[in-house]
């Protein structure tokens, strides 16, 4: 397998939340994960907060506007389990590849995501069910 189809680790799970202040008395104040990187991000009208975990992290998901996709999802599903995030060297690669094999991406190109990331997702109906994030970390 070539590089650029690694998989790295599980970089995040993306959690829906109607709001993060509530779901902290259960993450932090019950099980003692406190949020690290907090930011706004407008494009997907979401706030997001990262919880760490051993060498991965909980994002919680809030959305800043009901007409947005985080704030669709709680609409339809509530609370709960968004998305998987996967570490990949190469996000551009990836998608080619997944491409090739004619499965459904959300994003055909690499979009920013947080902190320098690139990201792109795959659409659920092409990963069976699960909703994935690709992620390649900002070159150091
Ligand atoms: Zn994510």
């Amino acid at each position: 397998m070539s590089d650029s189809l690694r998989v790295n680790k599980v970089d995040h799970i993306g959690i829906a939340v109607r709001s993060i202040q509530e779901a902290l008395a259960f993450w932090d104040r019950g099980l003692g994960l406190a949020p690290g990187h907090m930011e706004e991000v407008p494009a997907q009208k979401v706030r997001v907060a990262f919880l760490q975990v051993g060498e991965s992290h909980l994002e919680l998901l809030e959305p800043t506007s009901q007409d947005s996709p985080v704030g669709k999802f709680l609409a339809n599903h509530g609370e709960g389990m968004h998305h998987i995030c996967l570490e990949v060297p190469d996000v551009q690669a990836a998608l080619r590849h997944l491409g090739s094999l004619g499965l459904q991406l959300i994003d055909p190109m690499p979009r920013p995501g947080s902190g320098g990331s690139l990201v792109a997702f795959v659409h659920p109906k092409s990963a069976h069910g699960v909703l994935l994030e690709l992620m390649q970390k900002p070159k150091t």
